[in-house]
């Protein structure tokens, strides 16, 4: 029969088709297809039931129908929509949409798709929703700046159109956009007097976005060639509310519309608008925000076409937020079960009802990027073979993490909950009648608590219906409290093949405490396609930078603070500048220097600083150094989720800082002896947090210089060895000095050398006093389980005793000669009792 293919060349010569009467309408809608006036000509809009929100808004053909007219019609109806893998569904979200270029771009896809028929899904462009959305707010407020918006919207899709479109189609267009924005006007004045809209005539008002960005799109379309009719949903799409804001589709009766709008256009290429689509009753209504990808799925369903591609700005779906984790990656394939819980959990780049549709008949969605047409996209079906050729599981089990922000958890605690049936049944039916949404759920199997999340805004409502509800067992204590958290954010893991392998959320769970975030409540579905934490809403981005690079090994990034840049952190900020490279290629480690600071100055920086000219910006850019507002800093103004701190002084006051830092989940590494030789109490406590707590407290460098002295004691007491004794040189500097303090060398002219040789300290009274050495065996004793303090320690100080206290080094060096007869004759006491011998230094 001549229709089976609409879109054939003869389309305007159908003077051999036996419905030849019929030519007029398919002419019609070839010229002006789906013109606003003939929307308009088709309903009449029952506004007395929109107002009131009910049933009947009356879409009634206009026309008389003559008995021609019907028989028409039935033959119309003859016309089969052949459904299946002819048709390829494209979506296109509003960011493919955004001005006149774009929608060229997007009719140009059209064309290049050569799928022998195409339906091809719009949003509004890009803002509209939002702006017709707040319409309705400022008119129901009473607002009446609503009317200078309404021009903005209008104004918006003139000049897009002005720049698209040319002759007919150009003034079709801008008279049907000035009828509806002068019914807009109408409606929203009403509101306005009002102050109030109904959900319905909401939905009526902000769905006009979709109408007109359809109707220009496939303005383009046919204008480049391409025979194509647009189709208003309205018509087609039948849904019913649910009590939860959200709509069901009724896909028998939508299917029933289908067959019935496509007899009368038989295209083979559709632009449909998105979003829109009516009650049972015929009023219009809305799938409700983003609701185009579920439009789009459920023309998918209806056509049983081949293929659902959702067109939008990214490359498709990633690992985790690519606006909040760089390094997140595009997942080549993911299951329906997966892409849904990903979109349920927040990832925005699909809405979460885009796959039941189009999983029962097993068609596959693509999401690609109109931007970026080199990027194959993220492929949504039935899963494949998940092993490669040497059995190896090819991908994490986890495969990609949303986060869902503006959420509160509801504590309900009590000892009268455990055993009594229905609790948790009164609990959510109060929840229900309150309106709220239930995110998540968790209750632990001791039954003393339920606890759950809702969005924050709808929190107090939930806590207020709870404690009516429970207001009897609250007084009788039976319920102890109905505690709100608020500022919470859920972080999920989503991935088929978490089912099937072990230790998942334990390393899940070790990432997060890597990081110092504190879990508040976990819930993990039996299909196990993923896990979801609780956690404070501070934390979100830093767990979800945390968690992603442990699954992706991506960069570990690390922020460090660098306190006292003399000798030793000078020395590692030049060593940082020339290992980075090597860090990050080698071992994927990412590691920015956010802050260095001296006693006098220090220098900040949010993205780190450039160490190759550290020196010059710390003396020209410093400033005045504030430890307190360092580590804030170094530690809050960026969202990595390590911090560490490197302390390269010898100063007790910086090391009297450790437990706070340790405690806020910072790490601190340090060759300063201070802390661990300090006072015994605050050692042991010290200890005891590092012990309990995810955070590092390293040392090594504060016994034996690089050498790995307090890692081998560490590891030889671990695994069940006993320390008897340790021996050794504990300083290097009063080695040298004893091994040239021979022959008739001096004891003065000695600690010369060694000063002169850039051995000593500054001032070689450090060294010679023996604290230093005091320090370092303390330090092991400690570590071997010892409880000693520093003034248990023995030392004989090789400082004579006068000059202890007095002058600059200098000056100590000076008035070391007078002492040197002194030194000689305590070298030949030890000579004779036989504690000196020569030996080779060991540093
Ligand atoms: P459209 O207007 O095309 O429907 P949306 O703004 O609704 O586009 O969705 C696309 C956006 O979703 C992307 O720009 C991206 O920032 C965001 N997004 C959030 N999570 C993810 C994720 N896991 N993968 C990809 N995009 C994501
Ligand atoms: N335009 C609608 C919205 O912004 C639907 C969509 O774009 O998916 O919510
Ligand atoms: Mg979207």
């Amino acid at each position: 029969m001549a229709f089976a293919s609409p879109m054939s060349p003869s389309l305007h010569s159908l003077s051999s088709n036996p419905f030849s009467k019929h030519n007029k309408i398919l002419t019609l809608n070839k010229i002006q297809p789906f013109s606003l006036s003939h929307r308009h000509a088709l309903f009449r809009i029952d506004w007395g039931s929109l107002w009131q929100g009910q049933a009947s808004l009356n879409y009634s053909l206009y026309s008389s129908i003559t008995s021609a007219d019907f028989l028409l019609d039935e033959a119309l109806e003859k016309i089969q929509l052949p459904k299946g893998d002819t048709w390829s569904i494209h979506k296109f979200g509003g960011t493919c949409m955004g001005a006149s270029e774009r929608i060229r771009n997007v009719a140009d896809i059209i064309a290049k798709d050569e799928s022998e028929r195409k339906l091809v899904v719009v949003s509004a462009m890009s803002k509209v929703t939002d702006m017709m959305y707040g319409l309705i707010e400022r008119a129901q407020s009473r607002d009446n700046s609503y009317a200078t918006a309404l021009d903005a919207v209008m104004e918006k899709h003139k000049f897009t159109a002005l720049d698209l479109l040319e002759g007919d189609d150009l003034a079709n267009f801008l008279s049907l956009l000035n009828q509806d924005i002068s019914n807009l006007k109408a409606m929203l004045r009403a509101i306005y007097i009002a102050g109030h809209a109904t959900e319905s005539f909401s939905d009526f008002v902000v769905g006009h976005g979709e109408l007109w960005s359809a109707q220009l799109l496939s303005a383009v379309v046919r204008k480049n060639g391409l025979d194509c009719t647009c189709m208003d949903t309205r018509e087609v799409l039948v849904v019913n509310p649910t009590s939860s804001n959200q709509v069901d589709p009724d896909y028998l009766e939508s299917g029933r519309r289908l067959e019935k709008w496509y007899s009368h256009n038989p295209f083979n290429t559709i632009v449909a608008t998105g979003f829109i689509a009516s009650t049972p009753q015929n009023i219009p209504t809305t799938l409700k925000r983003d609701g185009s990808d579920f439009s789009a799925a459920i023309m998918g369903a209806l056509f049983r076409a081949r293929q659902v591609t959702i067109w939008t700005d990214v490359d498709g779906v990633y690992s985790a937020d690519p606006r909040k984790v760089s390094d997140a990656v595009i997942l080549r394939e993911l299951s329906y079960q997966e892409a849904w819980e990903m979109s349920y959990f927040g990832a925005n780049v699909l809405h979460p009802r885009t796959i039941i549709p189009v999983m029962v008949y097993d068609i596959p969605i693509v999401i690609r990027n109109i931007f970026n047409l080199s990027a194959c996209g993220t492929m949504i079906c039935r899963p494949a073979g998940s092993e490669n050729e040497n059995g190896q599981r090819m991908e994490s089990p986890v495969k990609g993490f949303a986060t869902i922000d503006n959420l509160a958890l509801v504590n309900v605690e009590g000892t009268g909950m455990a055993g009594v049936p229905g609790t948790a049944s009164d609990i959510f039916g109060a929840v229900r009648d309150s309106g709220a949404n239930v995110v998540m759920i968790s209750q632990a199997s001791s039954e003393h608590s339920v606890c759950f999340a809702v969005p924050e805004k709808e929190v107090n409502a939930v806590a207020a219906a709870l404690e009516s509800r429970f207001r009897q067992a609250l007084d009788a204590g039976r319920l102890s409290q109905i505690a709100v958290i608020p500022n919470c954010s859920i972080l999920a893991a989503v991935g088929q093949k978490m089912a099937s392998t072990p230790g998942v959320s334990a390393t899940l769970f070790n990432a997060l405490a890597k990081a110092n975030i504190n879990v508040r409540a976990i819930a993990q579905g039996c299909s196990e396609y993923n896990i979801t934490v609780v956690i404070k809403r501070e934390d979100c981005t830093r767990a979800l930078q945390a968690v992603h690079s442990r699954f992706y090994l991506s960069r570990t990034t690390i922020a460090m603070g660098v306190i006292g840049p003399g000798l030793i952190g000078g020395t590692l900020l030049d060593q940082l500048r020339d290992q980075a490279a090597v860090l990050k290629e080698k071992f994927n480690i990412d590691l920015r220097v956010m802050g260095i600071t001296g006693s006098r100055t220090m220098l900040l920086s949010d993205a780190g600083i450039d160490l190759s000219i550290w020196r010059d910006l710390l003396r020209d850019k410093g400033e005045k150094a504030d430890m307190h507002k360092f580590v804030q800093r170094v530690h809050g103004n960026h969202s990595i989720p390590n911090t560490v701190l490197v302390d390269c002084t010898a100063d007790s006051y910086v090391a009297s800082h450790y437990h706070d830092w340790l405690r806020r989940g910072l790490h601190v590494i340090t060759p300063n002896k201070k802390a661990n030789s300090g006072p015994l109490e605050q050692y042991l406590k010290l200890r005891a947090l590092q012990r309990q707590s995810y955070t590092h407290y390293f040392y090594e460098a504060t016994v034996g210089a690089g050498l790995p002295i307090i890692s081998t004691l560490q590891g030889l007491l671990e695994t069940g060895d006993k320390i008897l004794r340790i021996e050794g040189i504990f300083s290097g500097t009063l080695s040298y000095i004893f091994n040239n303090f021979v022959g008739t060398q001096t004891f003065s002219e000695a600690v010369k050398e060694a000063k002169e040789a850039g051995y000593t300290e500054p001032d070689p009274r450090d060294d010679l006093s023996g604290t230093d050495v005091a320090r370092k065996v303390i330090i092991l004793a400690r570590e071997s389980g010892l409880k000693l303090e520093l003034s248990d320690i023995p030392v004989q100080s090789l400082v004579p005793e006068p000059l202890k206290a007095s002058g600059s080094a200098e000056e100590f060096m000076l008035q070391l000669p007078r002492y040197d007869q002194n030194m000689a004759e305590r070298r030949q006491e030890a000579e004779a009792a036989g504690e000196v011998s020569i030996s080779s230094p060991h540093y």
